[in-house]
């Protein structure tokens, strides 16, 4: 059967409101011209200002406190999902580069980090988060440009939390006693750790910073399309003299990954990913005495009760779904209403994502960047499609997108049932299933119905109702009238196919100890 195409049906905007925002407002230029499209009032373009950064134009493996050109002698090109330009060249390491570097490791490990006292590993974690603080701006561009998420969410999500990070965890490092109470935590030696594209040097943060402060030492491997911050965070950690050899970056592909899961003197893998490898890696480490912590999908139900209060919880439907380009694995993907407020909702979340701004990641003014690569463009096209396909509504931002780099609009999808795959499946970009219940049971019983859990969210005026459906929903984290706030004292984790293991607070310190 031929696939039917799908019809997007405009967004009918109130005759007021039309007038005021033209559907195809004229052009505005930015700075980079190709990054024109989309905007619906004529804010002046403010980029921020990326030519003042040196990007040198290859980046090496850093292992043993050094930059070292890989085995293999290749780099790959690391490419600006917003224009297609390549930024620069990055190492290719392979299982040869990583044994390099599980030694250093090992060596750093036996001869110096782990005989440390706590108070002075806390000093390297507090130094690194003050020049973390300082190159602030530096990093969120760098982000910005590699990855394809806006200058404003980097600028003000994820860096100042990366730099939170490692000063909450330097005040863990002297007092891990007082963590575990009768217990005596003791580092488990070298870890290996793999994390994805949506949030490079915040994920880095996550693993690196609670590894260090324990006493471990670091291999660890970016996505291949966001090497480029963590590259750059290696020469913070040389910045700030951190012994040679705690952290080593190897820089690669997939099977990069593989040489540091398979390694036999890795002690701990932590990931964060796709189900689909995370369960592969899972495989990898079977009958070997490694730990593992997996932070895996999500498909997380944001649900909204008719005593929420509705413009609030319009804004948190928008900042779940949107945020990062919807690249987020808790990210409030189905949106599960209440009968009786449904057509409410639906107009007033068509109202507003007409009004998000697609475009420049730089720009500060922008609210939606580029997705981050092709394939994940791709599979969403593919999803939203069979969303079409299976009878779904899909309701889109009228907005021209330019011809070059990798755009989709905000978009969600009415009358999807719970066996609809865009139900299902983590479509990882900004798309929006909305679904309808009748009672609070109902609403439950939804909300899990899905092979993870993550996060979720709950609307309502009422603090026993929170309370109770809290304590029903299988997630790892559920917020109540907010959505996607991170906090580094906050354990972070999922339930089911989401994966084991918590990052973030003590839970996710005891991730990184052998306590006995
Ligand atoms: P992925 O699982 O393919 O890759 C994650 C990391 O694992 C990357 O560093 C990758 O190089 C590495 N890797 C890939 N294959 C490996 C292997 N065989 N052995 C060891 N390491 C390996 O995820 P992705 O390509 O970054 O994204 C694909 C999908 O994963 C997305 O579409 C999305 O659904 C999901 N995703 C989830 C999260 C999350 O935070 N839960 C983050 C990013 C992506
Ligand atoms: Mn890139």
């Amino acid at each position: 059967m031929a696939a039917t195409k799908i019809k997007f049906k405009p967004v009918k905007l109130s005759a007021k409101r039309a007038v005021a925002a033209p559907r195809h407002a004229p052009v505005i230029p930015l700075n980079d011209r190709r990054l024109n499209f989309g905007n619906k009032w004529d804010y002046a373009p403010a980029p921020e200002d990326s030519k003042n950064y040196i990007i040198a134009p290859r980046h090496e493996l850093f292992i043993n406190g050094k930059f070292t050109a890989p085995h293999s002698g290749k780099h790959f090109d690391t490419i600006n999902p917003a224009t297609e330009d390549k930024i620069t060249e990055i190492a290719l390491g392979d299982a040869e580069d990583v044994d390099l570097a599980v030694r250093a490791a090992r060596r750093a490990y036996e001869k110096v980090w782990s005989k440390m006292p706590g108070r002075e590993r806390g000093k390297y974690l507090y130094r690194i988060a003050r020049i973390i603080q300082e190159k602030s701006r530096e990093l969120a561009v760098l982000e910005t440009m590699d990855g394809g998420k806006p200058i404003k969410e980097t600028r003000d999500v994820d860096l100042p939390i990366v730099a939170a990070h490692f000063f909450y965890h330097a005040g863990w490092a002297d007092k891990l006693q007082y963590a575990f109470p009768g217990r005596t935590p003791r580092p488990l030696g070298v870890v290996g750790q793999i994390i994805p594209w949506n949030f490079p040097l915040l994920m880095a943060a996550w693993k690196i910073a609670p590894a260090l402060a324990c006493g471990n030492t670091v291999v660890i491997k970016p996505s291949k399309t966001t090497s480029l911050t963590l590259v750059r965070l290696a020469q913070i950690f040389q910045e700030a003299e951190l012994p040679e050899g705690v952290v080593n970056v190897i820089t690669g592909v997939g099977e990069t990954g593989t040489a540091i899961v398979k390694h036999p003197d890795v002690n701990k893998i932590a990931f964060t990913g796709s189900t689909e490898i995370g369960k592969q890696l899972a495989q990898m480490v079977v009958g070997t005495d490694k730990r593992i912590t997996l932070e895996l999908g999500g498909k997380a139900a944001n649900i909204v009760f008719e005593d929420a209060p509705i413009d609030q919880a319009i804004e948190g439907i928008i900042a779940g779904i949107y945020f990062n380009m919807g690249h987020v694995c808790c990210a409030g993907s189905r949106l599960l209403v209440q009968e009786s407020i449904y057509p409410k909702v639906v107009k007033k979340l068509r109202d507003r994502i007409q009004t998000l701004r697609i475009g420049n990641p730089l720009d500060k003014n922008t609210d939606i960047g580029a997705i981050n690569n092709k394939p994940q463009l791709e599979k969403i096209r593919e999803l939203v499609q069979s969303g079409a396909d299976e009878g779904a509504e899909v309701v889109q931002t009228q907005c021209k997108l330019p011809e070059r780099g990798y755009w989709y609009p905000p978009t969600f999808l009415t009358g999807v049932t719970a066996s609809h795959r865009v139900a299902q499946e983590e479509i990882f970009g900004p798309v929006l299933s909305v679904m309808t219940f009748r009672t609070p049971e109902e609403a439950v019983e939804r909300a899990n119905n899905t092979p993870y859990g993550l996060s979720a969210g709950v609307w309502t005026d009422k603090g026993s109702k929170i309370f109770k459906i809290v304590h029903q929903l299988r997630a790892g984290v559920v917020w109540a009238n907010t959505y996607n706030k991170f906090d580094p004292t906050s354990p972070f984790g999922g339930y089911k196919e989401s994966g084991f293991g918590r990052e973030g607070g003590i839970q996710g310190l005891a991730a990184y100890c052998r306590l006995d």
